[in-house]
């Protein structure tokens, strides 16, 4: 189906051979808000985790597209697997293994090729769509930084190894810009300086979504991420590398999408009221029309954005920018639409759908919110900037008017 290669329809059938086990578990790890260890430990097996990674550092070497159909496989069956195949694959690891040292890149694949989701620490709790507002600090000691700031909203807080942390950079007393900082966590515990307290959440519980507080936190200089050009252009080529994990949150909430599709026409199907199958009255047939094409619409721009990417580079940031508000507001619409069409036992916590509801609702907020992103579609089509401070938008005013 849509012209996928034989060696790519492979990888999504073993995918989601891999992922009925996800579905299996997807009740239980919900219910226990609990990060889904056994399930994590059967993807690294299965290597689900590390797609992405080159084969020189121990990788399979496959592309944005191919994680891309592994990830909507897992989040089909399991929101939360869904999550952790977005950010094993693309996000802070395709960062690392773009713009780090050699060291850094061995220290990255290993852990993430043994199992780990890594995170990644931008948001702060008066720094949210306007991040460059953050106030933590990096300040440079000799062979060492010190960073002090909290982070707020982080995925994996407490559980991930590998921390890529964004911090202001200061060195000989002077701010350069914003520059990234990796962090790993040990086996036994947060490391000296950095602690990590859980925020509970509406949808995918079992993943952990913290506040982490960095006090004195050491990150030796060669822990440093330092993107080409230098740290003006630091936070730019850092969030060039977000974009991958932009098309990878967008095909997160198209699998749950997908997955709550799949239940909704089956029951419309099942169920009778009135002696015939709910499916046949029209209400709810062109509410499944409509799912349908949602979900087309969404895999489109999601796999158009992800086959932007070059072999080394990440993905357009248009294309990306329009997947991720595409497929976040579908996955809204269809979930909801799905559960109506279960009536009341999509309601009930004994059915997945009520689940899908919650699990879909963060990808409009999380990494970049459909308002901002529409900000950056407006900007790229009519290729002009759009301030949003106040003193940015009076500025390019002035300029305008020469
Ligand atoms: P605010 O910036 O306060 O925005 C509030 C509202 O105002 C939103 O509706 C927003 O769209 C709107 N708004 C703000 N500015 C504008 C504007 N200029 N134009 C139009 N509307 C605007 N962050 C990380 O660093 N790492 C993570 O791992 C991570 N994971 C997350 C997981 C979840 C489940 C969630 C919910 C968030 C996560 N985040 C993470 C944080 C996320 O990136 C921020 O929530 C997001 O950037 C928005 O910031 P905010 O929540 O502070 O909202």
């Amino acid at each position: 189906m849509h012209g996928l290669t034989e060696t790519e329809a492979r990888l999504r059938d073993a995918a989601r051979e891999v992922a009925r086990e996800a579905a299996a578990q997807a009740a239980a790890t919900d219910r226990a808000e609990q990060y889904p260890w056994a399930m994590v430990r059967r993807m690294t097996e299965a290597g689900f985790m590390g797609l992405t990674i080159p084969q020189e550092w121990g990788g399979r070497g496959l592309s944005y597209f191919d994680a891309v159909l592994v990830i909507e496989e897992f989040a089909k069956a399991c929101a939360v697997c869904g999550r952790i195949a977005v950010e094993a694959n693309i996000g802070a690891i395709g960062a690392i293994m773009a713009y780090g040292t050699p060291t850094q890149k061995r220290i990255a694949a290993d852990l993430v090729l043994a199992g780990d989701k890594p995170a990644i620490l931008i948001t702060e709790p008066e720094a949210g769509s306007a991040a460059t507002d953050m106030r933590t600090r990096a300040v440079r000691h000799g062979n060492d930084w010190v960073i002090d700031g909290d982070k707020t909203w982080i995925t994996g807080g407490g559980v991930s190894r590998l921390h890529l942390v964004f911090a202001r950079v200061v060195e000989d007393g002077e701010e350069k810009g914003i520059g990234g900082f990796i962090v790993v966590r040990g086996g036994d515990g947060m490391p000296a300086g950095m602690t990590a307290e859980r925020i509970p959440s509406m949808g995918l519980r079992g993943m952990p979504e913290a506040n982490v507080a960095m006090r004195g936190l050491v990150v030796p200089d060669a822990m440093v991420l330092r993107p080409p050009g230098g740290w003006a252009r630091g936070f730019g080529r850092l969030m060039d590398a977000y974009n991958g994990q932009r098309v990878g949150a967008a095909t997160a909430a198209l699998g749950i999408a997908a997955g709550a599709y799949d239940h909704a026409l089956e029951r419309a199907q099942t169920r009778r009221q009135f002696g015939r199958p709910i499916g046949e009255f029209q209400g709810l047939a062109w509410m499944l029309a409509d799912m349908s094409i949602d979900l087309e619409a969404s895999r489109a721009l999601v796999w158009r954005a992800a086959r932007s990417a070059g072999p080394n580079g990440f993905p357009d940031r248009l294309a990306a920018a329009q997947a991720k508000v595409m497929a976040a507001d579908a996955a809204i619409r269809v979930t909801n639409q799905a559960l109506q069409v279960w009536g009341a036992a999509g309601y009930s916590r004994d059915n997945p759908m009520e689940r899908f509801v919650r699990d879909a609702r963060m990808f409009a907020i999380a990494g970049g919110t459909a308002q901002v992103l529409r900000t950056q579609v407006a900007e790229q089509i009519m290729g002009r900037k759009l301030p949003q401070t106040r003193e940015g938008f009076v500025r390019v005013v002035e300029e305008e008017r020469g």
